[in-house]
């Protein structure tokens, strides 16, 4: 049966933007689910879903990325494909709107799964996706970026498991900085006939531990999701003394989520079709 989850990033939500986090994760879940139970697949959901969360200003992905220490973007994301374990990622990469597509462009268009830095923005812009401003990125007001790093995992009718990350990075963060979001492994990971995963927070602790490897290792070795999301948050905690969270699926579309900061926005559709989402 297909199943999805949605997250929009871990840490400390400030009151005034609960409400909109809430709203956006539960709306773009809303839509992935329609299109996962309209037979959509898995890679198109996971990359609907995060361009829909990279253009909401609330969220710390694409639009509303926070500025570097220099005040400009460098975004990160990865998308998995689960049924062949191929990935595209991008890295450092500046002026595009939806760093997310331009990853599943990378996986599909060239023989390479990573691209970084000014490679990437190049990439992107001479396949097409059109160039924005550092302006425009930052959202309204400027001075506000959003909050939360946003991911999705989808499985999809056909049994396929697709991963999708997206970040801005975290605050005060060096030019040049890459984060755990576009590394497979540790932003994201899938692997059909066993689950998904996609991480958020610290990237320096989330790298170190590996933690969405974990999470797979974790289901292969025979836990239920939410005793595998339990499991890789500990190994984040009691090895690097790390924060942050993360959502998976199993194989058969049992969710599991784990976080030790104050808040994680996420999203999940219930085994009944009902969608249930929180903070
Ligand atoms: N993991 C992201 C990073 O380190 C940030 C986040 O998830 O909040 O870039």
């Amino acid at each position: 049966m297909a199943s999805l989850i949605v997250h929009g990033g871990a840490g400390h939500f400030d009151a005034a933007r609960q409400q909109p986090a809430l709203g956006g994760i539960r709306r773009a879940c809303e839509t992935g689910w329609a299109l996962l139970s309209q037979g959509a697949s898995a890679l198109d959901v996971v990359e609907r879903v995060v361009t829909l969360l990279e253009d909401d200003p609330t969220f710390d992905a694409g639009t509303g990325s926070y500025p570097n220490t220099e005040g400009f973007v460098e975004m990160d994301a990865i998308l998995v494909d689960g049924a062949t374990l191929n990935f595209g990622a991008v890295a450092a990469i500046r002026h595009v709107k939806n760093p997310i597509q331009v990853a599943r462009r990378v996986m599909c268009a060239t023989r390479h799964c990573l691209l970084a830095g000014d490679g990437a923005t190049r990439f992107a812009h001479a396949q097409g996706f059109a160039p924005v401003t550092d302006a425009e990125l930052l959202g309204q007001p400027a001075s506000s970026p959003g909050q939360g790093t946003v991911g999705a995992v989808a499985l999809d009718a056909q049994g396929h498991i697709a991963t999708a990350t997206s970040t801005g990075g975290i605050k005060n963060k060096l030019p040049g900085r890459v984060g755990d979001s576009p590394l497979i492994g540790c932003g994201a990971i899938a692997e059909d006939g066993f689950g998904g995963a996609s991480a958020t927070g610290e990237g320096e602790g989330i790298m170190k531990v590996m933690m969405t490897r974990s999470v797979l290792e974790y289901l292969k070795a025979g836990l239920t999701a939410q005793a595998a999301a339990d499991a890789a948050l500990s190994d984040l905690a009691d090895r690097v003394s790390g924060h942050g969270g993360l959502i998976c699926l199993d194989a058969q579309g049992r969710h599991g989520f784990a976080y030790n900061t104050t808040h994680m926005a996420r999203a999940y559709v219930t085994a009944d079709g009902e969608i249930h989402s929180s903070l």
